[in-house]
């Protein structure tokens, strides 16, 4: 009988909650990862690179397997349907993972364990992406929060107070499954091909974080960790990184916080997936003019730091914090996208596309989310230009043609944009 350890966003051996706990009970562990045809066959570009990211990392936990002399199963298909054949092929006595909180994920895990249980296999979830879960920061009622500043408030006094430590493998290499390597499909086996973008490293860089509350702001300055996809791959532990920012720097924390409070805010309104946090926002008559959408995903709004945002976006798969605010600004309040526009084409092309970010991020743009600011504060792309990129650094690494008649006029006019969203915020909300 072995224990099968499911691998999903935490794609590391090293302070691995679920990993360690299986490791520690007397089955042998045999580690599984799937690539869900589920997810992957809605991925339109078929080089999406964190396919590529992962595959890059399933190879390396193979080869740190090894180490054990044992090995990572690798299957292609429907979750439940791999269950169902895994289980005819291998004496499973349970099944051990790290906890998803993302709707899709909470119906997979709700069909996988009832299959399980239905063939007397035990199904044990463990806390392990984030410090604390959605429902351990509560107010004193027991009421899930709505807004950040008091969440975090009390994330932190909660944080303070919690013994965290990270923990560690110990050496028994027989607490595995033995076998010889397993195959891994090559990239090509699941539909995709690589991808040619260049996949940023775990490393912490100290120096960056702990200046980041005086960095993080300027676009052209490298002043930001870089680990959104590592965090969201679980290739690095949020228990490390949390501990290394509480010691660093504050500011750094705190961007830690809104990572679970967006989960939080997901998890007890999954509604906001295609929904506005505040239901009277869908009222709004979005205009969705496709031909002006399609300037701002090429980056060619005569905008120069909306430009080399998306620019950016689009060759790197990152982009910087401070333009997400000013891009998604731009579409929702100048151009009056539908904010569930721009969400789905950041979901296609970040890195670190992580659900409930993207959504929280994109609703707190539009001005339809959780955040108290009121609508009518409309960011000015010029004036975000004049105070975080003041010397052009940012705009000509994206934007080269910026200052020649190469470059487009401005799609629309900043007074007759700003006047107008106003104008149709306050219509839909008066109502
Ligand atoms: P750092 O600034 O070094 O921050 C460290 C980590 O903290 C990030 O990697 C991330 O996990 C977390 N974090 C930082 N800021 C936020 C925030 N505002 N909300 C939630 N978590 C945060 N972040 C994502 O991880 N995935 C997304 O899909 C995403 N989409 C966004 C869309 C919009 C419109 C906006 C305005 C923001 C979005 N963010 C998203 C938040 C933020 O922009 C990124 O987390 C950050 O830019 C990633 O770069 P970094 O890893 O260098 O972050």
């Amino acid at each position: 009988k072995l224990t099968l350890f499911w691998f999903r966003r935490d794609l590391r051996l090293e302070d691995n909650l679920g990993l360690y706990y299986a490791h520690q009970q007397e089955k042998q562990v045999l580690p599984l990862f799937i690539f869900d045809a589920e997810i992957l066959d809605r991925l339109e570009d078929k080089t999406d690179a964190r396919v590529t990211f992962i595959h890059e990392q399933l190879s390396r936990l193979r080869e740190e397997l090894a180490a054990y002399h044992s090995s990572l199963l690798v299957r292609h298909g429907k979750p439940l349907e791999v269950f169902q054949s895994l289980t005819q092929e291998y004496p499973i006595q349970n099944v051990y993972t790290n906890r998803d909180y993302e709707p899709y994920a909470k119906k997979r895990d709700a069909e996988v364990a009832d299959y399980l249980q239905q063939q007397g296999i035990d199904f044990y979830d463990f806390k392990d992406q984030v410090i604390f879960e959605t429902d351990e920061i509560t107010t004193d009622k027991g009421d899930f929060y709505k807004v950040f500043t008091p969440y975090s408030k009390r994330w932190l006094q909660k944080f303070e107070k919690t013994q965290i430590t990270p923990v560690k493998l110990d050496g028994r290499k027989q607490a595995f499954f033995q076998t010889k390597p397993l195959p891994l499909p090559s990239l090509r086996a699941i539909g995709f091909e690589a991808s040619k973008i260049k996949l940023p490293s775990p490393e912490v860089d100290d120096t960056r974080i702990r200046n980041y509350d005086q960095t993080r702001n300027f676009p052209a300055k490298a002043g930001t960790s870089r680990l959104g996809i590592h965090l969201r791959f679980g290739t690095i532990s949020i228990r490390k990184l949390a501990l290394e920012a509480a010691s660093l720097n504050e500011t750094f924390l705190n961007e830690l916080i809104w990572r679970e409070f967006y989960m939080m805010i997901l998890y007890h309104n999954p509604q906001v997936v295609d929904k506005a946090f505040k239901p009277a926002y869908d009222r709004i008559p979005w205009r969705n003019d496709e031909k002006e959408f399609s300037y701002w995903c090429e980056g060619k709004t005569g905008y120069p730091l909306v430009d080399a945002g998306m620019r950016e976006l689009n060759t790197t798969g990152y982009m910087h914090n401070r333009v997400r605010m000013v891009t998604a600004s731009f579409l929702t309040k100048h151009l009056l996208v539908d904010w569930r526009w721009g969400e789905a084409y950041f979901a296609k092309k970040l890195l670190d596309y992580e659900l409930s970010s993207n959504n929280g991020g994109w609703q707190w743009a539009a001005g339809t989310g959780t955040d108290a600011q009121p609508y009518f504060r409309i960011f000015n792309p010029a004036s975000q230009l004049e105070k975080f990129d003041k010397d052009l650094r940012y705009v000509k690494t994206w934007v080269p043609e910026y200052g020649t008649d190469q470059y487009p006029e401005p799609i629309v006019d900043h007074k007759m944009a700003r006047e107008r969203a106003l104008a149709v915020f306050k219509e839909a909300l008066d109502q």
